[in-house]
């Protein structure tokens, strides 16, 4: 992805897409202190963009390190890459990490960057997949406890776990991974927040430990905008095979069917077909949007 062209925004400027380096001694490649964002813009509107930077200044201070832009700056930055390219609809990656100043555990001395990249980047499942439900397995590592880790932040090393999840669902065949958290407890994908619907109603786990993702609180309101009753609690894994449909809700994987998790099957049923159709129409401004 390093060589291409375009521009990313870098520590306050706009910069050749190849020339937004880093040293091999950043702080944030040697011990994870870095975070970031993904958003989406639609038709030239970045979809809940202060939400995003919000949660990216939330991730970091979780993390210990304050940005030393405010959130409109760091909106306002978003809307200039965008520009800059000359794009109306990308998946935009603002990334914050501590960089090369100093060496050593302790992240005294080193310092914040910022840096705001975008591309096209189609559906994250592919369409024909998605069309029939995507094919989860179940993840060989858990979400760990929020005693263990910072797990309300979207930091780059809580996605050690789930990348190495994901690689395991995709050599074993299938799309993803359903993710359970130390508990035992139904968590999350490794990209994406999980739903299930039984008897016209969404069930979806509490988010004690993982991201509480801003597509699955819109998808919530979607959903209790039809009428429909939400339930946000507990789901262990003994319940998986009484649901009738399952999606995945994420930025980059929009409303995603699922059509079986291991040995259970679902069914892409009207709700979630609907829910695949508020959340387009939302996003494209086709729905009013708070
Ligand atoms: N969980 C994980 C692990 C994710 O990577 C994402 C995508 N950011 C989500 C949930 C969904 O979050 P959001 O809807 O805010 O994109």
């Amino acid at each position: 992805y390093d060589d291409r062209d375009g521009w990313i925004w870098f520590d306050g400027k706009l910069v050749p897409w190849r020339e937004a380096n880093v040293h091999v001694l950043t702080h944030g490649l040697h011990y994870a202190s870095s975070v970031f964002e993904g958003q989406r813009a639609y038709n030239g509107t970045i979809f809940k963009l202060t939400e995003h930077s919000e949660r990216l200044r939330r991730s970091a201070a979780l993390l210990g390190f304050e940005l030393p832009w405010s959130t409109a700056e760091i909106d306002a930055a978003c809307k200039e890459v965008l520009s800059a390219n000359g794009m109306t609809d990308a998946y935009m990656r603002p990334v914050a990490w501590l960089g090369s100043e100093k060496m050593g555990v302790s992240p005294t001395g080193a310092k914040p960057h910022l840096a705001i990249a975008a591309w096209e980047w189609g559906k994250y499942y592919p369409p024909e997949k998605a069309e029939q439900g995507i094919r989860l397995t179940i993840a060989p590592w858990r979400r760990p406890a929020p005693y263990t880790a910072p797990t309300e932040s979207k930091a780059a090393g809580l996605y050690m776990i789930c990348m190495m999840s994901k690689k395991h669902a995709e050599t074993s065949g299938y799309d993803d991974a359903l993710m359970f958290d130390w508990r035992g407890r139904v968590a999350e994908a490794t990209g994406a927040n999980i739903f299930f619907v039984r008897d016209n109603a969404v069930h979806t786990p509490v988010p004690d430990c993982f991201l509480d993702g801003i597509t699955r609180r819109t998808v919530m309101d979607l959903a209790r905008n039809r009428g429909v009753e939400v339930q946000e609690r507990e789901i262990w894994p003994d319940e998986l095979e009484s649901f009738e449909q399952c999606f995945l809700t994420g930025t980059a994987a929009e409303v995603t069917p699922v059509g079986s998790i291991g040995p259970w099957d679902f069914k892409v049923g009207d709700l979630t077909r609907q829910l695949v159709k508020d959340y387009d129409d939302l996003v494209y401004g086709r729905l009013p949007n708070d």
